[in-house]
């Protein structure tokens, strides 16, 4: 038995249902995707690739790339998708700490990374962006049907690189168990069913895309709209599609700039989410305001969920209940949740704030090679130190509050950002903020707020001042305010506050 694969297979409902189909009408059928992801691991085989080696790639996201994904389980080996934002010295690093078996990419990127790969001693193999490369070709010309390679639940199915600002990126290994037994509690907490269509517009090389997304679908038989990248517009067609032969969507996945960007769509009504069922965000906190407007044009309440590379997902919303607008919701069902004093480890009551800590079948099996960089981050009773800082209120329902290391500490008192950008954030004229620590002379760190305005809004930074002095505590009032036109995020809608650190602190 190969556990991950053999619970997909036996999810389909109906091998010619549509499993994925791309916005211009490209179809694929269940069967087609079983028959594919058997030629892409017999092309796998034929390339030398055995049960445990590392399958790595730096690919557009395309059809090929999920059935290239499905191939690797079915062979026993591990995927190891790559940022398609990395440079070829970024990717060198990669390659030399997993030592994958290949490497593969565009065709048109094979010169830009032949050093890195010859550096590392992997052989590079190309597939495009449609029916071409080696791979491509390889696979075409092999059988329809492959005899999977028996994998356990222990057994590693994926290492994804965490997006890490500071350190070294660490592969965070996922086993075939981890992976199952998060989509299947995702799948019943959402209700997902094969009626569903999932417009999936998501990066593929990161857990929310590749895991989140692409399982809810194969693990409750629906179908997917395959966007290659996010694009507004698109998705909300995608929404409203009515013509013949086209699926019309019922559930969206996103970060929160999808909302964001789709409240900036005239077209956003009532109406044109008709057809769906639910809406997810996740990898970045949502604004409470973001919620509130969603819910006014569109009846729906966005349901936020928190998870990250190493442990899937810890926490959602409720399908049915309230979802609480700049909340994560409860731990899911299986998932053990506590938040524990950074220093001591000891845990705290109800309501205070302090270091998530998680345990479940969902947490990763340790970071590949550093054994001891996996040792200090679980405790002994098994629980994996989370670095996110939060709380639990009355009704179990957890609050984000930050990344640990984003905590600032002025004149040795503790500043939760979280609580600075939340009464910035509602001040009229204000889309958002980032508050971040800056080097200080005289109290260690000191408070930045970096400001995004609405457009034609007049706030400046004596009405900021005179707002926050009266709701906060004086060591809690930035030193610096700046505006910018919008804040630095990455891919996955993440404020890099490392970027803002090192602009604002030189
Ligand atoms: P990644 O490993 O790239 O998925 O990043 C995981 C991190 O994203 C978490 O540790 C959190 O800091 C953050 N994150 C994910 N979901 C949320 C959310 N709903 N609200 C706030 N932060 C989140």
């Amino acid at each position: 038995m190969n556990h991950l694969f053999d619970i997909i297979a036996a999810k389909i409902v109906d091998p010619e249902k549509i499993f994925l189909q791309t916005p211009d009408g490209l179809s694929i059928s269940y069967r087609q995707m079983l028959s594919a992801s058997a030629r892409y691991a017999h092309a796998l085989t034929a390339l030398g690739v055995e049960a445990g080696d590392r399958v790595a790639l730096q690919m557009e996201k395309s059809p090929a790339y999920i059935f290239i994904y499905l191939a690797a389980l079915r062979t026993g080996a591990i995927f190891l998708p790559l940022n398609t934002a990395y440079t070829p010295h970024e990717v060198s690093y990669f390659l030399s700490d997993a030592r994958p078996k290949i490497l593969i990419c565009d065709p048109a990127r094979r010169d830009a990374l032949a050093g890195a790969a010859a550096g590392a001693d992997v052989r590079i193999v190309t597939h495009g962006h449609g029916q071409d490369g080696e791979l491509f070709d390889l696979a075409f010309a092999s059988r329809p049907e492959f005899k999977n390679v028996p994998c356990g639940p222990g057994d590693v199915a994926a290492i994804l690189y965490t997006s890490g600002t500071t350190g070294r990126s660490k592969g965070a290994m996922l086993s075939h168990g981890n992976l199952a037994a998060n989509s299947l509690t995702l799948v019943d907490c959402w209700k997902f069913t094969a009626q569903d269509v999932l417009i999936h517009a998501l990066p593929v090389y990161h857990t929310h895309g590749l895991f989140v997304a692409t399982h809810c679908v194969l693990f409750s038989g629906a179908s997917m709209i395959f966007h290659a990248k996010f694009d507004a517009t698109k998705t909300l067609d995608a929404m409203r599609e009515k013509r013949e032969g086209f699926l019309r969507g019922t559930v969206l996945m996103g970060v929160p700039t999808f909302y964001t960007r789709l409240l900036a769509e005239p077209g956003l009504t009532r109406e044109a989410c008709a057809s769906m069922r639910l809406f997810v965000s996740g990898s970045a906190p949502l604004l409470a305001d973001t919620h509130r407007a969603w819910r006014e044009r569109t009846g729906h309440a966005i349901l936020e969920r928190y998870g990250m590379t190493e442990t899937n997902m810890n926490t959602s919303n409720p399908y049915d209940g309230e979802r609480l607008a700049g909340t994560v919701g409860p731990a899911l069902p299986g998932v053990e949740l506590r938040v524990t004093d950074p220093e001591t480890g000891a845990e705290l009551p109800r309501g205070e704030i302090g270091m998530i800590e998680v345990r479940g079948p969902n947490v990763f099996k340790g970071y590949w090679l550093m054994p001891e960089k996996t040792a200090s981050e679980f405790r002994p009773d098994g629980f994996f130190i989370t670095g996110d800082l939060g709380q639990i209120d009355a009704n179990r329902y957890v609050r984000i509050v930050g990344r640990g290391k984003d905590l600032i500490i002025s004149g040795g008192l503790n500043i939760y950002p979280k609580e600075i950008e939340t009464e910035i954030d509602s001040l009229p004229g204000v889309v958002e903020s980032a508050v971040v620590g800056l080097p200080d002379a005289d109290f260690g760190e000191a408070v930045a707020a970096i400001v995004v305005r609405e457009k034609g809004a007049a706030i400046d930074e004596a009405q900021i001042r005179a707002a926050l002095s009266e709701k906060l505590a004086r060591f809690k009032w930035p030193k610096t305010i700046a505006f910018v036109d919008e804040l630095p995020r990455n891919a996955m809608g993440k404020v890099q506050k490392n970027v803002l650190r090192k602009r604002y602190g030189g």
